[in-house]
């Protein structure tokens, strides 16, 4: 896929918009943008992939549409890394699964509902075609997806 210079705010911005209604009127959201931050060499739309799939694993954590919770959305600088971190306020990743919740195919979810393969298909867009990196920090009301990408890669 081609890689261009991307801003990936106008990315989260559309992504939010696109899950509009699954966000609801239960859910509050926080945008927490560093938009002094860089463009970054990047494939758009497989960025929208991972997004997408964070923020809707985000609200389905927090129980859809008639549940409140917090959704944040927030982009920092880490170094030579751009952090782009999901945090949803919902019972959080248990331990027990935590090492395997990246596996393809992996789902707590009911049959029909997921198909366990965002965060395989994500953690191939950010580490592998990407360069950078995907980890998540999670207790109870406090959930942290965090994708850091290389600011200035050396050979995409
Ligand atoms: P799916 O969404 O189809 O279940 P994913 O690969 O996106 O597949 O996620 C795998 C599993 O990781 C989910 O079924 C869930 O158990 C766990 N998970 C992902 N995101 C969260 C989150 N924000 N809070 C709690 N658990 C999560
Ligand atoms: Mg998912």
């Amino acid at each position: 896929a081609p890689y261009r210079h991307t801003d990936v705010h106008d990315l989260l911005d559309s992504t939010l918009v696109m899950l509009s209604q699954k966000i609801g009127a239960h859910v509050s959201v926080v945008k927490d943008y560093d938009r002094t931050l860089p463009e970054i060499p990047a494939c758009p739309g497989e960025l929208n992939q991972v997004w997408t799939n964070l923020v809707d694993n985000a609200l389905s954590a927090m129980g859809g549409t008639d549940a409140d919770g917090t959704l944040t959305v927030r982009t920092a600088r880490d170094g030579d890394r751009l952090l782009v971190e999901i945090g949803d306020t919902g019972p959080g990743v248990p331990p027990d699964i935590r090492d395997r919740i990246f596996d393809p195919f992996f789902t707590t979810k009911p049959v029909g509902e997921g198909t366990g393969l965002g965060l395989d298909i994500s953690w191939r867009i950010i580490v592998d075609r990407h360069g950078g990196d995907l980890r998540v920090e999670s207790v109870p009301s406090d959930t942290r997806f965090q994708v850091r990408l290389p600011l200035f890669p050396a050979d995409l």
